[in-house]
C-alpha cells in the first residue's frame, strides 16, 4: 500500500500546532504496519540544505515557477518542496505582524499541483505513485479536487482522503483566484468549492474526497452540527457515512518523563519524586516562590480565543488570591500576549509569562506543574492534555471534542484522570479550578490515584495507525 501524505508541516522541521506533530508521527506509526508512507511537504528553510539530498526538479502544470524535490540524506521518504521565493520567508502562513501572506492561494496550490504529479506517478526521477493521497487540512485540500478533475477526464488516480486538523482554517479566497489557479468555473457553486460566495480549499477537499477524517471522534460528531460546523456543518452531515473520527496519538518517546532530555529530572507512574525536583526547578526558572505545595497550573498554548485563553486571563486577580501559581508559554493574539505580560507583572512570583514558542520549556512544563488548563472552546483533539496525562499533571479541560474523549472527571468516574467541566464559561472554569485546588489541598489521595492513571494510559500512535490502516485497506477495496 503506497499512500502519499501531503501536509503543510512536520515537526522539528516546521510546526505551528499539533498538525506538525501528527506529520512527525504518523507515518512512522504506519510504516511499521508496512504501508510504504511517503510525505510531501514545503520545505521552508530547515533543514540546513547540507543535510538534504536532491532528487530532481518539477514544474507542475499551469504553475509559472519551477520547484526542486529533495529528500532527507537519511530518510528519503520525506519530500521537501524548494521554492524559495514562495516559502523560504520566515513564517509558514504569516508575516511578522501576523498576517496572512498574501499569495498562501497560489503557496498552497502549487504544493497541492506538486502532490498530484507525484502520486500519479510523473515524476520521472522519482519511480513511485500512490494508492492513496492522505491530505490534510485546507492546505492540501486542493490535491483531492485536481485528483477528482483527472478522473473525469477519464484518467486513473488514487484514493484520497481529506484530514480536517481544524475545521476553523477554510483556505477561503475571492473567486477570481479560480483564473490566477487555473481552475475550472463549472464547480464553483454550492454544491461545489463555494462557500459563501468565496472560493475555499477547504471545501474543495471536503467535497471531493472519496473519504474525510478528523483527529477526535466527538469532534467528528460536533462538526456535522450548526455551531461547530463553521458554515460546513450540512455538508459533512451529508458525508456522514464518509466522515471518521481517529483519536490522534502522542510521541511518546519524545514526550516521555521516564527520558526526557529536556527535564532537570526523571520520573515513572511509580515514582514521581523527580516530579517534584521538575516543579521546584520550573518555579525557579519562571522566577516563581519554589514551594512544592503550592497548586501549580499551567498553559502551553496558542494564545487565541479557540484554546479559551482569555477565560484564564480574566480568571487571574480572582485565582491569585488563593495559594495558586500559574505559568503561560503561548505566542499568538498580540492583545491577548500584552494582557497577560501586564498581570505577570502584577503578581510577580505567583504568575509567571513567556512569550514564544519553545518547545524545551514546553517540557518542563508540561512536568513541573500539578494542573494542566486547556478550555478550548472547540478542540479537534488537542495534544497537550495527552502530554499532561503522561508527565502526571492533571488536565482541566472544556468537555468538548478530543477533550472530551481524553479526561475523564475524577468526580464523575472512578477512573477518572482530570476535571472536566461545561460550558465553556469563565464561571465554570473557575468552580473546577476550585474543586481541583479542593483535591489538591485535603484530598490528596485522590489527586494522587488519579496521576497514576493518568500516567498509565496508552496515548501513543500505535492505535491510531491501526485505526488509519483499517480506513485506508476499506477505501483501497473500494467498498
Ligand atoms: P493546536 O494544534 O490547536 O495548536 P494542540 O494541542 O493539538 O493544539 O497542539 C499544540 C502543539 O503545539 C503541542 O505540541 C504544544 O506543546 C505545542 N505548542 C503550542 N504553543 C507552544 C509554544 N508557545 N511553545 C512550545 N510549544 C507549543
Amino acid at each position: 500500500m503506497r499512500v502519499l501524505f501531503l501536509a503543510s508541516e512536520m515537526a522539528p522541521f516546521s510546526k505551528t500546532g499539533g498538525l506538525g506533530d501528527v506529520i512527525a508521527a504518523l507515518p512512522g506509526s504506519l510504516r511499521s504496519l508496512g504501508i510504504d508512507v511517503r510525505v510531501l511537504l514545503p520545505y521552508y528553510g530547515y533543514p540546513k540544505r547540507s543535510e538534504l539530498r536532491l532528487l530532481g526538479t518539477v514544474h507542475p502544470p499551469y504553475t509559472k515557477r519551477l520547484g526542486e524535490i529533495w529528500s532527507l540524506g537519511t530518510d528519503d521518504s520525506i519530500y521537501f518542496l524548494r521554492q524559495p521565493e514562495y516559502y523560504e520567508r520566515g513564517g509558514i502562513y504569516q508575516n511578522a505582524a501576523g498576517q496572512d501572506w498574501e499569495d498562501n492561494p497560489e503557496r498552497f496550490a502549487y504544493v497541492n499541483r506538486v502532490a498530484v504529479e507525484l502520486c500519479q506517478g510523473r515524476l520521472p526521477f522519482l519511480d513511485w505513485r500512490a494508492d492513496l493521497l492522505h491530505a490534510h487540512d485546507w492546505q492540501a485540500g486542493l490535491a483531492p479536487y485536481l485528483l477528482a478533475l483527472e478522473s473525469r477526464i477519464g484518467a486513473p488516480r488514487p484514493k484520497t482522503l481529506l484530514s480536517i486538523h481544524n475545521l476553523a482554517y477554510q483556505g477561503r479566497f475571492a473567486p477570481e483566484l479560480l483564473d490566477i489557479l487555473h481552475l475550472p468555473k463549472e464547480d464553483f457553486h454550492p454544491g461545489g468549492v463555494e462557500l459563501y460566495g468565496s472560493f475555499s480549499f477547504l471545501k474543495a477537499g471536503l467535497v471531493f474526497a472519496d473519504a474525510l477524517s478528523t483527529v477526535s471522534p466527538s469532534y467528528a460528531r460536533e462538526i456535522q452540527e450548526e455551531d461547530l460546523g463553521m458554515g460546513l456543518g450540512g455538508l459533512l452531515r451529508s458525508r456522514q457515512q464518509d466522515l471518521y473520527g481517529i483519536l490522534n496519538g502522542i510521541d511518546v518517546t519524545r514526550w516521555n518523563p521516564a527520558a526526557d532530555p529536556y527535564l532537570p529530572a526523571h520520573f515513572t507512574a511509580h515514582n514521581r519524586q523527580g516530579k517534584t525536583q521538575c516543579k521546584i526547578a520550573l518555579q525557579t526558572e519562571m522566577g516563581l516562590i519554589p514551594d512544592p505545595q503550592t497548586l501549580l497550573l499551567g498553559m502551553v498554548s496558542r494564545m487565541v480565543e479557540q484554546k479559551g485563553a482569555d477565560l484564564v486571563l480574566a480568571l487571574v486577580p480572582q485565582l491569585m488570591e488563593h495559594p495558586i501559581q500559574l505559568v503561560l508559554l503561548g505566542t499568538g493574539d498580540l492583545a491577548l500576549q500584552e494582557q497577560a505580560q501586564r498581570l505577570a507583572w502584577q503578581y510577580p512570583g505567583k504568575m509567571a509569562v513567556r512569550i514564544g514558542f519553545d518547545e524545551g520549556l514546553a517540557h518542563r512544563i508540561e512536568a513541573g506543574i500539578d494542573a494542566f488548563l486547556m478550555p478550548s472552546r472547540f478542540e479537534p483533539c488537542g495534544l497537550n492534555q495527552m502530554y499532561s496525562l503522561r508527565y502526571g499533571s492533571l488536565p482541566i479541560v472544556h468537555g468538548t471534542g478530543g477533550l472530551a474523549d481524553t479526561v475523564r472527571d475524577l468526580h464523575q468516574d472512578q477512573r477518572g484522570n482530570g476535571f472536566v467541566f461545561r460550558p465553556a464559561s469563565q464561571e465554570a472554569l473557575a468552580q473546577t479550578i476550585a474543586r481541583a485546588e479542593r483535591v489538591f489541598h485535603t484530598e490528596n489521595w485522590q489527586w494522587q490515584a488519579a496521576q497514576t492513571i493518568a500516567m498509565q494510559e496508552n496515548h501513543s500512535w500505535q492505535r491510531a495507525a491501526l485505526e488509519y490502516q483499517s480506513l485506508y485497506r476499506h477505501l483501497l477495496s473500494g467498498a
